[in-house]
Formats: structure tokens, C-alpha cells, sequence
């Protein structure tokens, strides 16, 4: 076992109780769930194998804060990250020149987030997409499309993303409307940060990431794999591992490859096996596989 995974193993271990090892999994009672009010029995599972990608992940299996590796924890935890696994003293991080504007929409999010229908929740469930998912993105619905919120890196949402359930194509943008340029279009943008040091997956189609979310994985994704071009490099600049899906065509595929050379040996490129229909994706296998859908992945 080499020395991080081994700091990694013992990081965790330390810091949660009740631990026990399930194969290469370290379990222990979830520190943050009493904190946001939720049933203290809950557990928060760890990926410690040491070949895995997603060495140091931790996840709560009640869903109450979103995953990620050591240092995200950390910063969850209030410790000094000093003492985490793989902390660097010397890392510049990108700063990032945006001028935010004053109004964000987060509380008109809420309300979409309230509006969900038993129908809209089935049309996810679909794809074994279960509430806690949505919620945990705080997906919405405003009575004709589905709401996805683009909160950005200071944590306010400003533009939202409408899509109308049975038609991916009619779509449109809400909210302010200097905040809908390509370089704000990128769902769930805050996990880029939760996963510093580790892994994580670049999806074509915000439904194709929940897919992913909900077998606990984490992620981010643009609306169309054409805005891979204008995405700047430099933001995974502390990602060990990039791992990017499109969905089953030659274009995407080929926008796919140029970012992958952008960025360089770090990323991984997950291909279709031969035979499946144009423009398959994740979204669709989940539908098809059900519950097998993990195994398959
Ligand atoms: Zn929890």
C-alpha cells in the first residue's frame, strides 16, 4: 500500500467513530448528520482501496452534504488542513476574476424545488434516479420544465436551465442574463473543488451525471458536449483523475477527444460498446439495465 493510501486509510479512521472495514470500504457513524438535523444513525462510507481511483472518497449514505476526498472533509470537519492527506502549501488555486451579481435566484430555486410533481419524480425514477438525488441538486420543476439550478464556485445560483421533460431540445435559460456565457455552464461546478486530489466525471447532459450521482459518484456536466471547448483547463488543475462520458456519437466523441488532449494524461475516456444505437447515453442504459445499471457501468 503506498504511503498516501496508507494516510489516507488512517486519516478517516481517526477522525470517525465506529468504523468498521467492509472490504475496501471504511464505514463510520456520519459526523455531519446530527448537524443538519438529520437521524443521527446514519453511516458516512469511504473508498480505502488502494487501486481505486476514488482513493479517500467519502460519501454519506443519508445524503446530508455532498461527497468528496480528504481535504473537503476536512473543510467539512473543521479541522486543520494541515494534517490532512495531501495537503499542499505551496498550491495556487486559480482564482477565479468574477464580478457575481448582487441578486442570485436561490430562493426562486426553492420554490421550483417545492413544485415537484409525483410525475416529474416518476420520469427520474425511471432512470433509478431516487428524490434524495434531486434534492441533494436541488432540481425543480415550474410546472411545464425541468429546473436545473447552475449554482456557481460562491455558492449562489443565478441562472437555471430549463428543459422540457419529453423534448431535450426545447430548452431555455433563466435568470440574469450576463451569467449565461459558456464559461458559467457547467452543472454542479462546485464539486470540481469537493474533489481536489481525486477523481471525478465529466458528463455530456446534466441527466446523464445524476445517473452517476445517484450510484454515489461524483461529478459535473454540461448541457452539450459543444461546450467543451470553451471550458478552462486549469480548473482541474488538483484532479488526479478525469474521467469524461458523451453520449454514443461520433461528434460528441470527437469534442470529447479534443479536451482530452487539452488537458492531458489525466483524463480517462469512457467508450461505448460497439452496436449500441446513435446518441445513447447513461440516462438511457440506467433505463434499460435498471438495477443492474451499477454492475453495467
Ligand atoms: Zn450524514
Amino acid at each position: 500500500m503506498s504511503d498516501y493510501a496508507q494516510a489516507v486509510t488512517e486519516f478517516y479512521k481517526k477522525n470517525l467513530s465506529n468504523t468498521s472495514l467492509d472490504k475496501s470500504t471504511l464505514v463510520g457513524d456520519c459526523p455531519f448528520c446530527p448537524e443538519k438535523g438529520m437521524d443521527g444513525g446514519s453511516k458516512l462510507a469511504v473508498i480505502v482501496n488502494p487501486e481505486s481511483f476514488f482513493l479517500g472518497f467519502f460519501r454519506c449514505l443519508n445524503r446530508c452534504v455532498p461527497g468528496g476526498f480528504p481535504l473537503w472533509y476536512s473543510s467539512l470537519a473543521k479541522l486543520d488542513p494541515e494534517l490532512t492527506p495531501g495537503f499542499d502549501p505551496d498550491r495556487e488555486y486559480a482564482l477565479r476574476q468574477t464580478d457575481y451579481p448582487v441578486q442570485s435566484i436561490n430562493q426562486e430555486i426553492k420554490s421550483f424545488q417545492d413544485n415537484l410533481t409525483d410525475t416529474i419524480i416518476e420520469h427520474f425514477g425511471q432512470s433509478t434516479i431516487k428524490k434524495q438525488v434531486l434534492s441533494g441538486l436541488s432540481i425543480g420543476y415550474n410546472g411545464r420544465y425541468i429546473v436545473y439550478p447552475y449554482f456557481q464556485e460562491d455558492g449562489n445560483c443565478y441562472t437555471a436551465r430549463c428543459v422540457n421533460p419529453d423534448r431535450a431540445e426545447d430548452f431555455f435559460w433563466h435568470g440574469d442574463t450576463g451569467m449565461k456565457s459558456e464559461q458559467f455552464q457547467i452543472f454542479n461546478v462546485q464539486e470540481i473543488q469537493r474533489c481536489e486530489n481525486g477523481a471525478l466525471v465529466l458528463c455530456e447532459g446534466e441527466e446523464n451525471l445524476l445517473t452517476l450521482k445517484q450510484m454515489g459518484l461524483p461529478g459535473i456536466a454540461v448541457p452539450d458536449s459543444q461546450l467543451f471547448e470553451a471550458i478552462e483547463t486549469n480548473r482541474f488543475d488538483f484532479i488526479r483523475t478525469l474521467f469524461i462520458v458523451v453520449a454514443n456519437n461520433a461528434e460528441s466523441e470527437l469534442r470529447a477527444r479534443a479536451l482530452a488532449s487539452r488537458i492531458g494524461y489525466k483524463v480517462r475516456l469512457l467508450n461505448w460498446s460497439a452496436g449500441l444505437p446513435r446518441n445513447y447515453n447513461l440516462w438511457q442504459m440506467a433505463r434499460d439495465k435498471g438495477s443492474d445499471f451499477p454492475a453495467s457501468v
